[in-house]
């Protein structure tokens, strides 16, 4: 392997980490797999793929009504993933952790039931301009609905937020500040203590985006004291359909339930019902158990390893890389962010992103091509798309020597 590697402490084999992950071991069109798409989904480790496997062959059972063992056993299970997200949040109590599909489901889950009962007529909502869909429809729509306005932080030619102009947005009118920690489209990781700190200040809630956040840094809600906080699974290294909405319990004991269902309940008469404690209130009809299961699996891989070792481990790449892809001619790194996560998004001049993803996948290097889900970030830039590679603690620098490679049969087919 090449030059780098120096810093990180010397328990972080990446060689031995990457045994961890049967995907990797494949070949595409000829070529060793080079997964650089770890932003979209991250790979999934032995463990995780054993202990869905196990939940279906082992202890299969539905959750909090059976009495018998299969259902005991399964009951445990998710609900230990319950814990283990407190502990990996730093929450305050496991009260204050929903189950839901993932990100997009937690902002809509918010936007709906914070957002109907507290959003009125003339209120402000504060979103930032590099925000994902799912962190600007929802709000959208709770806007549009409401009468309330959206309002948005502009960002410098880093991509990196303005805060003097954020500053300037927030008003007595701001109820809600909704913000990624970090963006999937340019890698900037936002400063967020600060950020909550200038919303409560002005007496508005924030609602925090951790996506991308959640498999790169160590997060600390109560550090932060951030309001909400949301995270995807399977950008943990955990299955697709689960996830966490993390909210202060004084808020979401006040909000009302997102779906009505089993479970969310506790009497149902056709007159009147009355709903569970928290966290079951926002948690109608049967979960994804296996995905909930699968997820303690991924937080107990990522705790073995450690956030802080992968933070390490991940900044080198990035720098390598970001040093690697400067040196080839006509290529422009989107999200040059000062304070950056794992991911290089580009453009070469003249050549469409969706042409360099397709040489790069006939060479088995797996990028993303597109707008990112971040239509807005491409319009601020005037660009139609990137080549976005994601970088994740599984991947190497001799990989990025590949995409550099990659990169420079891409320039000579085209040109
Ligand atoms: N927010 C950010 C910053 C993301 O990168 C993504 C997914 O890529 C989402 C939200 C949506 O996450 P999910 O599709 O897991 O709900």
């Amino acid at each position: 392997m090449s030059t780098l590697i120096s810093t990180v402490a010397a328990g972080f084999d990446v060689e031995k980490i990457r045994q961890d992950f049967p995907v990797l071991k494949q070949t595409i069109h000829g070529n060793p797999l080079v997964y650089l798409d770890s932003a979209a989904t991250a790979q999934k480790p032995t463990a995780v793929v054993d202990a869905i496997r196990k939940f279906h062959e082992v202890d299969c059972a539905n959750i909090h009504r059976g009495v018998h063992e299969l259902s005991q056993r399964s009951t445990a299970a998710y609900e230990e993933t319950r814990a283990k997200t407190k502990k990996f949040l730093n929450a305050k109590s496991v009260t204050e952790l929903i189950f839901v599909r993932g990100t997009t489901e937690a902002i809509n889950l918010v936007s709906s039931s914070w957002g109907r009962t507290n959003v009125k007529e003339g209120d402000e909502i504060v979103i930032s301009a590099m925000e994902h869909h799912s962190n600007i429809v929802p709000w959208q729509m709770l806007c549009e609905e409401k009468g309330a306005k959206l309002r948005v932080i502009p960002m410098n030619d880093r991509g990196e937020l303005i805060l003097e102009e954020y500053e300037k947005l927030l008003n007595p009118r701001t109820r809600m500040v909704a913000v990624a920690h970090v963006s999937n489209a340019l890698g900037t990781i936002n400063p967020i203590r600060r950020m909550i700190e200038m919303a409560h200040r002005a007496g508005a809630l924030v609602l925090i985006d951790g996506a991308q956040a959640a498999p790169h840094l160590k997060v600390d809600v109560q550090a932060l004291d951030a309001d909400f906080y949301t995270l995807s699974g399977h950008k943990i290294c955990g299955p697709t359909g689960i996830g966490i909405l993390y909210g202060k319990a004084k808020l979401l004991n006040a909000m009302p339930p997102y779906q009505g269902g089993g479970d969310m309940i506790r009497t149902v008469t056709f007159e009147k019902t009355t709903y569970n404690d928290l966290p079951y209130k926002f948690e109608a009809g049967t979960p994804n158990i296996a995905g909930g299961i699968g997820m303690g699996a991924a937080l107990d891989y990522l705790n073995r390893i450690g956030l802080d070792q992968i933070a390490a481990y991940e900044h080198e790449l990035l720098v390598y890389g970001t040093a690697q892809l400067e040196q080839i001619p006509g290529l422009r790194i989107i999200g040059t962010a000062r304070e950056k996560a794992a991911v290089l998004s580009f453009v070469i001049e003249g050549i469409h992103p969706h042409d360099i993803g397709t040489v790069l996948d006939r060479q088995g290097i797996a990028v993303r091509t597109g707008h990112h889900c971040a239509q807005p970030v491409m319009d601020w830039f005037h660009i139609p798309a990137t080549t976005r590679a994601s970088l994740a603690f599984y991947n190497t620098s001799a990989e990025i020597d590949k995409l550099a490679a990659g990169l420079r049969k891409v320039k000579e087919i085209f040109s």
